[in-house]
């Protein structure tokens, strides 16, 4: 499903659904910024929904079923191709030097499910690294300390990252990593999420998902939330 661009009643930060009519961060966000500073605009390539099928493969691609895992990993690098191969223009404006990943809570970085994922494409195989492991600060839900993560100034520094992370639900990991890649001297952080989750049970984001619904809104590879007004050529 698509993911409605920021605007009126959508998050100019991270696409989210807003409770208020006058606001333009949300709660959230909101809640980040304050510990954070101001946040760097997320690119979400779809919106994932629960039963939705990128939600399935996001959830699947990480399973220790090796088979499932694998067709798994193989339909989200194809979306993550295809999408850049539209919107590398969109989503890094002025280039990229180093692809990196949210380092997993469960798992060492070298056998991070994403960053086995970003491999498998053309476009971002040879410029996959592992930056980012977790620091002594807090994350969890809308808390994001800016030592949550820790990143090596010697491999960052001068750097245009291109920051991916599977699932967007608060963001606090998202903007955890992004502030760590920042203290170590990256020029520029252009965060990426695959699926944006929108809890479908909290009413203002009953908005966003009806519009997302919509036929003429459906998701396609030639539209991002940047370049939503115009219908990209390749
Ligand atoms: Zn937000
Ligand atoms: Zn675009």
């Amino acid at each position: 499903m698509a993911v409605k661009p920021p605007g009126p009643g959508v998050c100019r930060t991270c696409c989210g659904a807003l409770a208020g009519a006058s606001a333009t961060l949300c709660q959230s966000c909101r809640a980040i910024t304050a510990v954070l500073g101001p946040l760097y605009p997320v690119t979400p390539i779809s919106l994932a929904t629960d039963g939705s099928q990128i939600y399935a493969a996001l959830v699947q691609y990480k399973s220790d079923h090796r088979q499932l895992a694998a067709t798994q990993r193989l339909r989200l690098a194809g979306l993550v191709e295809v999408f850049l191969t539209y919107h590398l223009d969109c989503v890094a404006p002025h280039g990229f030097d180093v692809v990196t990943v949210v380092p997993s809570s469960r798992r060492p970085a070298g056998s991070n499910p994403l960053a086995a994922t970003l491999k498998m494409t053309d476009l971002l195989a040879s410029r996959v690294e592992a930056l980012l492991a977790p620091g002594p600060g807090k994350v969890e839900r809308n808390l994001a300390e800016a030592d949550a993560y820790v990143a090596d100034a010697a491999r960052v520094g001068g750097r245009r990252v291109l920051l991916f992370d599977d699932t967007y639900t608060t963001g606090a990991h998202l903007h955890a990593s992004v502030a760590a890649l920042m203290a170590s001297g990256a020029e520029r952080v252009y965060p990426v999420v695959l699926g944006r989750r929108q809890n479908d049970s909290w009413p203002p984001s009953h908005g966003v998902l009806a519009w997302s619904a919509q036929p003429a809104n459906r998701w396609s590879p030639r539209r991002c939330v940047h370049c939503w007004s115009q219908t990209r050529q390749l």
